[in-house]
């Protein structure tokens, strides 16, 4: 079946068209968002519902939308830094000026969907998503549907604090998080994590891809030690069968051994660790995800 999937973000909005049976990509089309004022941003998503209807020859097509930020369940109400979108409930709107309905999902809860029902995830019943990117995300699967979350966090992991058993080993400082606190996971886990630690260790503030061109395994080798911790603390919270890597630095040589191995130094005597895999539907994963929500089972 064909449906439609909306990836909206800080930079631009994304319309993905999907058919077949693995729902794969057809056609895709790019616009910048605009940022000027609600209203103009709502105009953005009609532009881009419109187009999808249009190539899909089908009106009523079903298109759902993924963004970042919280995303009230009951108000549908979006708190998010780079949308101005703050207070409002894109799902209302829409559904005032179309007349129909269009599922908004937080982003890393669709690429949790995403690879939940046909990517990486597949088989396993309840699966975490685990975006390493400029930041850390996550989304959280049961049987590949959402739990019901009181008030629209995702699993905000990369605002967890880190474990400080790891900061002292590797003698890390604390070091500020955009969220406005200090000393939380992403500030060691995502892309700029892993610069803050090269900073540290290399006194140069490198990317992922200039430390693997140098080799640079001490930095990967704190990275991985310290990231397996999180791991830790996520299958102590939710204990998940399987969690999907995506974002950036999934993309890394030999991440997922590097992250077993991390988690298995840490884990818990005599327990399964979750199985750890790389997302199988790459950068489309949460617009695929909202796509989905928006077909149905
Ligand atoms: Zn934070």
């Amino acid at each position: 079946m064909i449906c439609g999937g909306i990836d909206l973000g800080g930079t631009k909005i994304e319309a993905r068209l999907f058919s077949g049976p693995q729902t794969e990509t057809i056609d895709l089309r790019r616009i910048p968002t605009p940022r000027g004022s609600y209203d103009e941003l709502l105009a953005g998503l009609e532009e881009q519902i419109a187009w999808l209807e249009e190539r899909a020859g089908i009106s009523g097509l079903p298109v759902g939308i993924a963004a970042p930020g919280v995303i009230d369940p009951d108000s549908g109400k979006m708190f998010t830094a780079n949308l101005p979108a703050s207070g409002h409930s894109i799902r209302h709107s829409l559904n005032a000026r179309l007349g129909r309905d269009f599922p908004v999902v937080n982003d890393c809860m669709a690429f949790a969907l995403s690879e939940a029902r046909g990517g990486a995830g597949q088989g396993s019943n309840s699966v975490m998503g685990l975006i390493l990117g400029t930041g850390v995300g996550g989304g959280y699967c049961v049987d590949g549907a959402f739990p019901h979350r009181h008030g629209g966090l995702a699993i905000e992991i990369g605002h967890v604090a880190l474990p400080a058993s790891a900061v002292a080993r590797h003698d890390l400082p604390l070091w500020r998080c955009g969220c406005g606190r200090t000393g939380c996971m992403e500030t060691a886990v995502s892309g700029t994590g892993l610069s803050n630690i090269a900073q540290h260790v290399l006194g140069e503030r490198l990317s992922g891809q200039d430390l693997v061109e140098r080799g640079a395994e001490q930095v990967f080798d704190i990275w991985a030690d310290i990231t397996g911790e999180c791991l830790l603390t996520i299958q102590l919270m939710l204990d998940p069968d399987c969690i999907v890597l995506g974002g950036g630095l999934s993309n890394l040589p030999d991440v997922v051994a590097r992250l077993e191995h991390g988690l298995a130094r840490h884990a818990l005597a005599n327990t399964r660790t979750p199985k750890l895999v790389r997302a199988r539907h790459g950068d489309s994963s949460g617009t695929r995800g909202a796509a989905l929500l928006a077909k149905g089972k």
